[in-house]
This record gives structure tokens, C-alpha cells and sequence, in this order.
């Protein structure tokens, strides 16, 4: 009865950022890496995200928390208090053939990834820092959930806290037969933990861009190619197939311009320059209207 997710996942700033400026500028390899990295993590992070549904105890989740103790920042996965734990996971959607070598994680062909034992055990102890200075009294029990079923992992360290693939079954069963109730002080915890969540500025992270050089045009919210057919009120992408209405579209384009600039008016003009013409300016006043307050300025307006 008292289960409830206090911190929901979303797509990080970074992710949404990255998506936006893949179709309309050229990364490098590094950055593609790193966009294709974060896609898979967040793709993890969703299956592990649906396997948490089955938890049937009482117990309290807060995804993604970025915390602080001593000026050192470390995120969290995924945060689940159950009555005498602190249940923490780190989530890694690797596919393939990995190995472990002395204390290095491997994939088959040899090219070392971040050891996710190490991050996990970092953060642990930067959360026991935290929560003794918090007073709070609950066991931390941290794992590493390889939920991909694609994976495989040879010569893995004895009794390293890890979840497999084969395993999440039983794992999850035994979970379920532990005895747990919430209480007032469980849910104060989170509400702490909740408080104490920083919010993380990408800016620094992404690639270089200006908006004179990007590539103008709606792309699809799925697949991120051009979009350039409408059917009747909608938009459907010849890629991937997604229906999206088009003031559905509009509004997702003005999202992309706050995101990534945040320092620029947003007018008309703009929406229908970032949109390249597609859209007549029309449809694109009506939806601003409909959606944002009118600023006048001597001879322009703005939205806010
Ligand atoms: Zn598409």
C-alpha cells in the first residue's frame, strides 16, 4: 500500500542535448561514443526500471539521485528503502562477451571498459559518508544489475556483489519474501535524500555549437532523422514510421531551442527558422500563443 516511486527517472539534460544536435551537426567519434553510451545506459536504465515493477514489498524508489558529501559528487542508479535496507544498483546494459583481468573489465577483444565494481564502490562509500553524517541507521546493500540478457561475463571476481541476467528471476523472488513495512521514518529519508538531489549543468559536457551552423528542420522525436511528410494534422517519419501531431512537434522543437539556448527570445521567427519553413508561421504563432505568455517589446515579441 505504501510503495511509491519518490523520484522518477527522465532523459538527463545531456541525453535530451545530444539527441537534438546528433542529426543537425557532425560529432566526432569520441562524442558519438558518448551519445551512444548515454542511449544505452538510459535504454538499461528503462528495462531495469520495469523489472523494479515486480517488487512487491513495501518500498520507496528514487532513481537517479546525484548527491554531494564533501564536494565530491556521485550518482545513483537507482535507490529502493525497503524496511531494514538501503537497496542500491548500479545499472549496466553491456552486450556481448566481457572478462575480468586482475581488477580491469574487459570486453572480449580486449579494449578495458570503466570497471562498474569500482564506480559502485566508490559511491558507496561516498554514500555511507553521507548517510552517517545524516543519522541514518539503515544497511546499505549495493549491487551491479547487468540486466542486458545478452551478456556474458567470464572469469567474474567471487562474491563481487553482481546481479546477472540469469539471475534477476531469483534475485527478485527472494526479495519478495522479505518482510517489509514503511514507516514515517522511512519516508522522511527519501524526502531527505529528495532535498539533497543536485541537478546537473551538461553544458560543459556536450560539443561546441552555435546556432548559425546547425542543420535547420524538424527532426522525428524517436529516430531523430528529418521528418518531412504530413498526413492530414500529423507529421510521419519515413524512417521509423512515429506519427506525431504536428503542434505535438512544434512544441517539442521549442523544447529543443530553450534547451539549447536557454539565453535566446523566443519569438515566431525563431521557431520558424530552427523548423526551416516547414510549418507555416501560422500554426507556429498559434501554438506559442496557446502555450507561453506574449511579451511586447518596443517593436518585437517574445514568449516566456
Ligand atoms: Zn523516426
Amino acid at each position: 500500500m505504501w510503495s511509491m516511486i519518490i523520484k522518477t527517472r527522465v532523459k538527463s539534460n545531456e541525453l535530451k542535448m545530444l539527441d537534438c544536435l546528433a542529426p543537425r551537426m557532425e560529432f566526432t567519434e569520441k562524442e558519438k561514443q558518448r551519445h551512444y553510451g548515454l542511449r544505452k545506459g538510459f535504454e538499461g536504465e528503462i528495462k531495469f526500471d520495469i523489472w523494479m515493477e515486480s517488487l512487491e514489498i513495501e518500498h520507496l524508489t528514487l532513481n537517479d539521485l546525484l548527491l554531494e558529501v564533501g564536494g565530491t559528487t556521485f550518482q545513483i542508479d537507482s535507490l529502493v528503502i525497503v524496511q531494514d535496507n538501503i537497496l542500491v544498483f548500479e545499472v549496466k546494459y553491456y552486450e556481448g562477451d566481457y572478462y575480468y583481468e586482475g581488477e580491469r573489465l574487459k570486453k572480449i577483444n580486449g579494449s578495458e571498459i570503466k570497471d562498474p565494481l569500482l564506480q559502485l564502490k566508490r559511491s558507496i562509500s561516498l554514500l555511507r559518508q553521507l548517510f552517517e553524517s545524516l543519522g541514518f541507521k539503515l544497511v546499505i546493500v549495493s549491487s551491479v544489475v547487468f540486466i542486458n540478457p545478452e551478456f556474458t561475463l567470464y572469469q567474474s571476481p567471487k562474491d563481487a556483489p553482481i546481479i546477472f541476467p540469469s539471475q534477476l528471476n531469483r534475485y527478485m523472488n527472494s526479495l519478495n519474501k522479505k518482510h517489509s513495512k514503511m514507516t514515517t521514518l522511512h519516508r522522511k529519508m527519501a524526502e531527505k535524500l529528495l532535498q539533497l538531489h543536485q541537478t546537473d549543468s551538461p553544458y560543459k559536457r556536450v560539443p561546441k555549437y552555435d546556432y548559425d551552423h546547425l542543420v535547420k528542420g524538424f527532426m522525428c522525436g524517436e529516430c531523430h532523422q528529418p521528418l518531412d511528410r504530413t498526413e492530414k494534422k500529423e507529421f510521419v517519419c519515413s524512417h521509423c514510421g512515429t506519427h506525431e501531431k504536428i503542434d505535438a512537434a512544434v512544441m517539442r522543437n521549442i523544447e529543443e531551442i530553450k534547451l539549447l539556448f536557454p539565453e535566446k527570445k523566443l519569438t515566431t521567427a525563431l521557431v520558424y527558422d530552427w523548423c526551416n519553413g516547414v510549418l507555416p508561421i501560422k500554426a507556429i504563432r498559434r501554438v506559442l500563443n496557446k502555450n507561453f505568455s506574449p511579451v511586447e517589446d518596443r517593436h518585437t515579441r517574445h514568449y516566456t
